[in-house]
C-alpha cells in the first residue's frame, strides 16, 4: 500500500483479506494459539518462524492495526501497547537501560513528564529537559557520553508548543543516538515525522487516532532507518546477543528494518505484557478508518474557535498555531501545512473564577481530562490537573489561572462559537 495517498491508507491499509475472508479485520479474541507439534510451535520462540503462541506478546488483530498505523507514518514495522503511556516507555526502555540518559523536550505531556523524570530515574535512567526553543548550543550541551535517545512531542500537549524535529534530529543524529517523537496530536495525517528525520514514532492511540472516547491504547513505529549497528556499543541490547532468546543479536538478524520491534515485543512485551487488547485494536481500527476525515474537520473548528477567541474583549490570549499571532505560526507552516490539531488553549480575564463559571455555562463542551473526541470537552488545569499549584507557581508553569483547554470536536463550528458566546457574556 506504500504508493497510496494517507487517506487511502487510513480506510484500506494493514489487513488485505483473501478469497471469502472477512472484509472487516477479525476480532481474535483469543488467549493462545494451537499447533501441530511443539516442535512447530519451538519455531516461534525461538524467533525461527513468525507467527502466534500467546496474545500477550502478539495478537493477529493487534498487528494489522500496527501494520496500517506503521504505513502512515511511513515506517518499516509497528506494534500496538496498551496506552500511550506504554507506548513511550516501551520506546525508550528499548534503547536505554540503568545508568544510561535521555535528552527530552521539557514540553511534553505531563504524564510522560513524569514516566521519564520521576518513574525511570528510579530505574536509574537520568535526564535532561530542555526547551523545545533552546539555542543550539544548549541542546549540543544536553549530551553526553551515556545519552541513548532524545525525546519531544510534534505539537505538545497541553502547551501546543511545535516541535522542531529536523533540528533535533540532526542534533539527535550528530549525537549517533535515535529521535524519539510523540506524534499523537497532528497524527500521521497533519505530519509525518519520520520524513523530518525522526526515527521512532510513538501515539496515545487513546486521542484522534480513536477519536471517540472509547479505547485507550497506544503504538510504536520504526522507521528502519537508524543504523544499531554503526553505534554498536551505544546499543547493546540490539547489538550484543540476547541469551534469553538463544543467543540472537536483533540488528544482524532482523536488520535496521525489523531490530527495534522485533526486540520491543519479544522482550518488553513478553516481560511487561502492556498489549492492547484485540477488541480496542478493533475498535482503534473503526478510528483510523475515518481518521483523515475527522481531523480535517478538528483543524477547521479549531481554527474557526482560535479566531473567534481571539476577538473577544474577555480572552486575553489564545494558543493555537493556525492563528498568525502564534509564535509557532511559521514552524507550523512547515511541519503542519495542514494545520495541527483541535485543541486550543486560552487566558480568561478574571482568573479561576472566571473559568469556572465559564465552563459551568457551556452547553456543549463538556469538562473532561480528555482531548481529541469527536465531542467537544474542555478543561481548566488549575482547579483539576494542576490544582495543587497556587496561582504563582501556575504563572511559572506557564498556565495561568484562568487558562482553558478546549479540545474542538466535529460538531457544526457555528454551534461551537454560538455556546463560547453565551457562555461568554
Ligand atoms: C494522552 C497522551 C499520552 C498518554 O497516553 P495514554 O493513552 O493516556 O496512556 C502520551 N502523549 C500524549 C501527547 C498524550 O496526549
Amino acid at each position: 500500500m506504500s504508493d497510496y495517498r494517507t487517506e487511502t491508507k487510513c480506510v484500506q491499509a494493514g489487513y488485505r483479506p483473501g478469497n471469502g475472508e472477512p472484509r472487516q479485520i477479525p476480532i481474535i479474541q483469543s488467549t493462545t494459539f494451537k499447533y501441530d507439534s511443539s516442535a512447530e510451535m519451538g519455531k516461534l520462540f525461538d524467533l525461527e518462524a513468525s507467527g502466534y503462541f500467546y496474545t500477550r506478546l502478539q495478537n493477529p488483530t493487534n498487528d494489522h492495526v500496527a501494520a496500517k498505523i506503521a504505513e502512515l507514518e511511513g515506517g518499516t514495522a509497528g506494534m500496538l501497547t496498551s496506552s500511550g503511556q506504554a507506548a513511550n516507555f516501551f520506546a525508550l526502555f528499548n534503547i536505554c537501560q540503568a545508568g544510561d540518559h535521555i535528552v527530552s523536550s521539557a514540553s511534553i505531556y505531563g504524564g510522560t513528564f513524569n514516566l521519564i523524570a520521576v518513574t525511570m530515574a528510579k530505574m536509574g535512567i537520568e535526564v535532561t529537559f530542555v526547551s523545545p526553543d533552546c539555542t543550539d548550543e544548549e541542546l549540543n550541551a544536553a549530551f553526553r557520553d551515556n545519552t541513548k535517545a532524545v525525546f519531544g512531542e510534534t505539537i505538545a500537549n497541553p502547551a501546543l508548543t511545535v516541535f522542531d524535529i529536523e533540528r533535533f534530529a540532526k542534533a539527535a543524529h550528530e549525537h549517533h543516538v535515535p529521535l524519539i517523537v510523540d506524534n499523537t496530536f497532528p497524527t500521521p495525517v497533519n505530519c509525518r515525522p519520520i520524513e523530518w528525520g525522526a526515527d521512532i514514532v510513538t501515539h496515545s492511540t487513546t486521542k484522534y487516532m480513536d477519536g471517540h472516547g472509547a479505547a485507550v491504547g497506544g503504538a510504536i513505529v520504526d522507521s528502519g532507518k537508524f543504523d544499531w549497528m554503526a553505534y554498536a556499543d551505544k546499543f547493546p541490547g540490539l547489538t550484543t546477543p540476547d541469551e534469553s532468546y538463544h543467543g540472537i543479536v536483533y540488528a544482524e538478524k532482523f536488520g535496521k528494518e525489523g531490530a527495534f520491534i522485533t526486540k520491543c515485543t519479544s522482550q518488553l512485551m513478553r516481560d511487561l505484557g502492556c498489549i492492547q487488547s484485540p477488541q480496542n485494536a478493533f475498535l482503534l481500527n473503526m478510528g483510523l478508518e475515518s481518521l483523515h476525515v475527522r481531523m480535517a474537520r478538528h483543524v477547521e473548528n479549531g481554527q474557526a474557535v482560535a479566531e473567534y477567541l481571539e476577538n473577544h474583549s474577555k480572552v486575553i490570549s489564545v494558543n493555537y498555531s493556525g492563528l498568525k499571532s502564534s509564535p509557532y505560526y511559521e514552524r507550523a507552516k512547515k511541519y503542519l501545512p495542514k494545520g495541527g490539531c483541535g485543541v486550543v488553549s486560552f487566558e480568561l480575564a478574571g482568573g479561576r473564577a472566571a473559568a469556572e463559571e465559564f465552563m459551568g455555562r457551556l452547553k456543549l463542551a463538556a469538562i473532561e481530562t480528555h482531548v481529541a473526541d469527536a465531542r467537544t470537552c474542555c478543561l481548566n488545569p488549575a482547579t483539576s490537573t494542576h490544582r495543587q499549584l497556587s496561582d504563582e507557581q501556575l504563572e511559572q508553569a506557564g498556565i495561568p489561572a484562568g487558562m482553558i483547554r478546549m479540545s474542538c470536536g466535529l460538531e457544526a463550528k457555528e454551534d461551537l462559537i454560538a455556546d463560547l458566546e453565551q457562555a461568554l457574556a
